[in-house]
């Protein structure tokens, strides 16, 4: 049998298989895809994970989704995806750093963050569910990913594509909007189908030009008379990425049953650092297959629509202003996966009422029961900018276990929110990642305070280097972070704001100018 997927408003009849909604990316009519039904599975399904490699496990979870890609060949898919290119075998190990916290590490990949998981896979399964579709003949073009990034996922998605079949991939960032780390990682990224451009303007600005090119159908035509390409976006709504998050939620179960962090069969609690709401949408999908999860902990920072929502039913941005965190991969107003739980939880013409609200008066407000059933599993809290920091500070002294700030988020709401159960606090980026961030931290500064000048003037392998002489022993830099210093940079074109500025920055790549 072959999962077939359903648009989240009913709006698009075309019923996917996972490698067209991959390629297609949103339904037609904005909604997003999901499956026709949510495979469950038994207690020892679930724990027989724990005996086989990482890779088996992801091409045992997609099997019981049903996708149409061969068992072999998927197989082959999840070993590229899943291979040497981590820093542990394991992929996605969980710690017990004190009783009952438990640490799912999802930053064990090329970038060092969580967003590895879903773009060192879903690249793979792109390139091939293209390769299907030519030889179907039902497809003439190749891909071009374009990406609008604020830091992280410019990076992911980079590496994830690079030298992949069929794809090519052009990323814009804000010239002087990113960290320098983030920066040196993405104009040193290796690969023969990639380019980055800096745009002169914010993170909004190089957003709306990558969606104006988008829809410009000139633009469209003209990659597909001059280089057969055709435009896909790769972006974090779609299926392609968060099926790689449903298994490793699976595996972790497994590996606690297997460390005897749970007793098999008995209830869990997941905490995770939430922005998008794609990371822990994963941990319901596996709740809803029959993984012994009993809660879900939504952790925000400052940006709190997610867990007022959480608290009252409605979800509001009218008056909401954009707050700047030590957690930027969760700075977001509007959270665009949560549709995807809103469907299961309510159906499609709820959320298509629900997502016009939202359009028209930047709000929308829950049924009772909806809002009574979704307060049976999700509960929510958030985090201050300065206790992140503080709780990273805390969490290294009693522990020696160092965090960064998404982590820390997660883990001061798993400690204020906790039960009974063991609790999986989900870490989502090496502390590395955001080493000036986690340098206030062990020094008991805040966010705003300026560094101490001898580490402000450190390049950034060297500062990161500092840092691990300031926590200790067991704190150690990530090889690719800590050789970004020597790597040539490839990339230095910045381009003007706008649709035009983004259209020539492509144009003049793909003819080689
Ligand atoms: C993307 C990201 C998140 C948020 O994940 P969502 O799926 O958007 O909720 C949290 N932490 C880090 C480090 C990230 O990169």
């Amino acid at each position: 049998m072959v999962m077939r997927y359903l648009d989240t408003r009913d709006l698009d009849g075309s019923r996917p298989t996972f490698t067209e909604a991959v390629v297609k990316g949103i339904a037609h009519g904005g909604g997003l895809y999901v499956p026709e039904r949510v495979p469950s599975v038994s207690l020892e399904d679930v724990l027989a994970l724990a005996e086989i490699p990482y890779a088996e496990r992801v091409a045992r979870v997609f099997a019981w989704f049903e996708v149409d890609v061969e068992e072999a060949r998927s197989l082959s898919l999840a070993r590229a995806a899943y291979g040497d290119q981590w820093d542990d075998e394991r992929i996605a190990p969980v710690e017990e750093v004190v009783p009952g916290m438990h640490v799912l590490e999802l930053w064990h990949g090329p970038t060092s963050a969580f967003k590895d998981m879903a773009l060192q896979c879903m690249p793979l399964y792109f390139s091939e569910a293209i390769e299907m579709q030519q030889r179907a003949g039902t497809l003439e073009d190749d891909f071009l990913i374009l990406v609008a990034t604020s830091g992280d996922t410019g990076k992911a998605a980079l590496e994830g594509f690079a030298d992949r079949e069929h794809t090519r991939i052009a990323v814009f960032y804000p010239h002087g909007g990113v960290s320098e780390m983030q920066r040196k990682q993405m104009v040193t990224q290796r690969g023969t189908n990639v380019a980055v451009f800096g745009v002169r303007g914010n993170f909004d600005d190089c957003q709306a030009a990558v969606k104006a090119a988008f829809n410009d159908p000139d633009f469209n035509r003209r990659l597909h008379d001059s280089h057969r390409l055709a435009l896909s976006s790769a972006n974090s709504i779609n299926w392609g990425r968060l099926l790689p998050q449903i298994v490793y939620y699976v595996s972790a179960y497994a590996e606690m049953v297997r460390q005897g962090g749970v007793v098999a069969g008995r209830p869990i609690d997941v905490c995770v650092p939430t922005g998008n709401f794609g990371n822990i949408l994963g941990a319901y999908y596996a709740r809803s297959m029959g993984v012994p999860i009993e809660r879900l902990l939504c952790a925000s920072n400052e940006n709190n629509v997610l867990s007022d929502f959480i608290a009252t039913g409605t979800y509001d941005v009218s008056e909401r202003a954009f707050v700047t965190t030590p957690s930027p991969s969760m700075d977001i107003l509007v959270s665009s996966n949560l549709e995807r739980l809103l469907y299961h939880l309510a159906g499609p013409e709820a959320v298509r009422g629900w997502m016009r609200d939202l359009a028209e008066q930047k709000r929308f407000r829950v049924d009772r029961d909806t809002y009574r059933r979704m307060r049976e599993f999700l509960v929510g809290d958030w985090v201050g900018n300065d206790e992140s920091l503080e709780a990273i500070r805390r969490v290294h002294e009693e522990t020696g276990y160092l965090m960064d700030p998404h982590t820390a988020v997660a883990w001061e709401v798993a400690e204020r929110l906790r039960g009974e159960n063991p609790v999986l606090v989900v870490s989502t980026a090496h502390w590395a990642k955001f080493g000036a961030d986690v340098i206030r931290a062990l020094m008991g500064l805040g966010h705003r305070d300026p560094l101490p000048p001898e580490h402000a003037r450190l390049t950034p392998s060297a500062l990161l280097e500092a840092v691990a002489k300031l926590a200790g022993s067991n704190a150690h830099v990530p090889a690719a972070l800590a050789e970004l210093d020597a790597l040539p940079e490839r990339f230095s074109t910045v381009v003007d704001a706008g649709r035009e500025g983004v259209e020539r920055a492509v144009q003049d790549w793909l003819s080689g100018a």
